[in-house]
């Protein structure tokens, strides 16, 4: 069956150029060219991320850098910003890891507010807090820099964002936010096949991970920061994944980043307006959407499942029917990384094409 290329948010389609980098020749990693290899990737992904500091390469998805932030970090409680799926499980997460957890709770679709954060923070007795920048979930982007701000003024409270799905497609600085450790799965916003994350960590971060003594191996961040001195990694990386890197983030520069945000928004606005048309309703209020994908609710008269595989069958093209608690009660359309207006528009003339159908 022919495989659909993917409008969901994540993974998502991959280029070819990108595959190609992939089957670069083997490399021991414990050698000169695997050295040669990660510095190559660092101005890049530096420049993506804002900051002059190392970005580590993890061989996980995304999960095992956010776990690993909650087993470095977090000493007396962590404060989990919670506004959608992924968001709500890190709470979870840092109770399965034994910590003090508590957590700030809005309905999918909200943003968070930040303050509501400082008011949280106020009482006092936190270490630690995750925030989810682009909750995938609900399409809900959060206000990052406001709550960096509210964060950054207690003292010894670390700030750990998520940018899963908006690094590389909006523009974030590290440096500039003030924010002590940024994570990423490759798979969405960047655009690479799923196996990699990217993290870096703030200097008070590493601080506290190195006083903290039960923080494990795969995930330490003092061995990331010990072995990166040396432009390595603590165990075997998936190198093909690295290749990849490389690759991507040269042809992001190459486009230049300001372009390629650009290039998100006017996307992103194309499929906003697409949906005004049909009358379709974004479930985040106005001035906290994603710019790297769209989350509509789903109209009553709406048979979304038949709508979603009759494009799929036909089309060849992928959306998602809602993910979570809201999966059938919203639909989800990507425009995250290497799509252009023409690969939208194709998009939108497929829905277009197999809605009146699904419509009652
Ligand atoms: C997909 C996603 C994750 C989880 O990523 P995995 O690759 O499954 O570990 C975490 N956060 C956000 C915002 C995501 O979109």
């Amino acid at each position: 069956m022919t495989k659909p290329k993917l409008f969901i948010p994540g993974p998502v389609d991959v280029a070819p150029e990108t595959y190609s980098a992939m089957a670069g020749p083997a490399i021991g990693h414990r050698g000169a060219d695997f050295e040669e290899l990660y510095a190559s990737i660092q101005p890049g992904i530096r420049q993506v991320v804002g900051t002059s500091r190392p970005v580590f390469f993890s061989t996980s998805s995304a999960w095992g850098v956010m776990e690993g932030c909650i087993r470095n970090l977090v000493k007396s409680k962590v404060l989990n910003l919670c506004c959608g799926a992924f968001s709500d499980k890190w709470f979870g997460v840092a109770e399965s890891c034994g910590k003090n957890a508590e957590k700030i709770q809005v309905e999918w679709g909200q943003p968070i507010d930040p303050e509501v954060v400082r008011e949280k923070l106020s009482e006092g007795g936190f270490d630690t807090v995750t925030l989810v920048h682009n909750e995938t979930s609900t399409g809900v982007l959060n206000p990052l820099k406001e709550i960096a701000e509210v964060v950054k003024s207690f003292d010894d409270v670390l700030l750990v964002v998520d940018t899963v799905s908006s690094l590389s497609a909006m523009p974030i600085d590290f440096d500039l936010m003030g924010i002590d450790v940024l994570l990423a799965g490759v798979q969405k916003a960047i655009a690479l096949p799923p196996g990699l994350a990217v993290f870096v960590t703030s200097e008070a971060a590493q601080e506290r991970a190195s006083s903290v003594h039960d923080r494990g191996y795969y995930f330490d961040f003092c061995e990331f920061a010990k072995n990166d001195e040396k432009n390595n990694t603590p165990s075997t990386p998936s190198i093909p994944h690295l290749y990849a890197l490389k690759e991507r983030t040269d042809a992001m520069l190459n486009e230049g980043l300001e372009a390629r945000y650009v290039r998100h928004a006017q996307n992103n606005a194309m499929v906003h307006s697409w949906g005004e048309k049909h009358g379709f309703q974004l479930l985040p209020p106005e001035g906290y959407r994603s710019l790297s994908l769209s989350c509509f609710v789903t109209p009553e008269n709406l048979d979304q499942s038949g709508w979603i595989k009759s494009v799929r069958e036909k089309y060849h093209l992928l959306i998602n029917g809602g993910y979570g608690k809201i999966k059938g009660k919203t639909f989800r359309i990507s425009n995250m990384g290497n799509e252009t207006s023409a690969t939208m528009q194709q998009l939108l003339d497929a829905l277009d094409a197999e809605l009146p159908a699904h419509l009652s």
